[in-house]
């Protein structure tokens, strides 16, 4: 965007002043993120969703990512994010009609400007998803000013393991991050057609979230496939997060990821792989993988701690969950 700063890099003289503080100079972070009165804003559209404590508003791909730490409802998600792209459309607005139009620049007038779009996209588009049914969901909504969208009554559903076929390698990963954000740690069983498992490990990824734990677990379970020659792979994971990455080849990942993920990418080309989604009832060895505390490494067969998780998931027993 042609800020100030770009505009004199440019040549195309001009004093560069701030006009919304008329203190500081103007840059893009500086108009968007960093000026005392856009901070103002930002702190308002975060307490809308409810992040009052320890939460800023840096740039704009880490905004769009809390949506998924912090698992909003689709609702309020689609909310999150059409919202933080309005609010950075109405600044700039209002500073170019404090440019055009010699007017005031006023925090209020943005935070008015996202509420009515707000009420557009909500008269306008019926796919916006539906709330979680709790009181936090609730208050989100109410602040954001539209309606609240309830989610129909749960159904059960029934959730099954799956062997794989020759000479297929199917390996269930399962990340688990003790707090948001804490440590992180993943877990994976590999099993093959004959359901012996093949091997089972635990790492520890320092801190993180827990859509990184998961991310480090797929990392990881592709790595030592490699090593191994599985090259037919079926995946199998409980986060529709690193599922739907997988699927599209996606390379949009935290950036401390990057270089492995962009090599895992790579490694990809030579598989022949397939990735689905289970619910993480049907993943109990896995779980167990990734939450047991004392173990950490690679072992080449199954292990004492995941037997009787493991008995289980091969007997196709079936664990009840909620639909969603
Ligand atoms: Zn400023």
């Amino acid at each position: 965007m042609p800020t100030y700063d770009r505009l004199i890099r440019y040549g195309m003289i001009t004093p560069n002043i701030c006009l919304l503080c008329l203190k500081d100079s103007e840059n893009q972070d500086h108009l968007f993120w960093n000026c005392e009165r856009v901070k103002e804003i930002w702190v308002t559209f975060l307490g809308w969703f409810n992040f009052t404590q320890g939460m800023h508003a840096n740039d704009i791909h880490s905004l769009l990512v809390k949506a998924w730490q912090y698992e909003l409802s689709p609702l309020a998600g689609n909310f999150w994010k059409a919202g933080i792209i309005t609010v950075i459309w109405a600044i700039w607005t209002q500073r170019n009609n404090c440019i055009f139009d010699n007017q005031k620049f006023e925090a209020r007038r943005v935070i008015q400007t996202v509420k009515v779009a707000f009420k557009d996209i909500d008269v306008n588009f019926s796919k916006l998803g539906y709330m979680w049914n709790s009181w936090s969901d609730y208050l989100i909504l109410r602040a954001v000013g539209v309606a609240t969208r309830s989610a129909p009554p749960p159904e059960f559903v029934e959730v099954h393991w799956w062997p794989p076929v020759a000479p297929w390698i199917k390996v269930n990963t399962d990340g688990s991050a003790m707090e948001a954000p804490g440590n992180i740690a993943a877990g994976r069983v590999f099993h093959d057609n004959w359901n012996v498992v093949r091997g089972c490990f635990h790492f520890k990824g320092g801190s993180g979230y827990a859509f990184e734990a998961e991310l480090l677990a797929i990392i990881s379970a592709i790595q030592i496939a490699n090593r191994c020659g599985w090259h037919k792979l079926w995946i199998e994971a409980d986060s529709t997060y690193v599922v739907s990455l997988l699927n599209s080849r996606s390379s949009a990942v935290p950036w401390r990821f990057k270089a492995s993920w962009n090599n895992i990418l790579e490694m990809l080309e030579g598989f022949s792989l397939q990735v689905t989604h289970i619910f993480r009832e049907g993943n109990k060895a896995a779980d167990i993988m990734a939450n047991q505390k004392r173990l950490e490494g690679w072992w080449p067969h199954e292990i004492e701690e995941i037997k009787a998780a493991v008995r289980l998931d091969m007997a196709s027993h079936s664990h009840l969950r909620l639909k969603c």
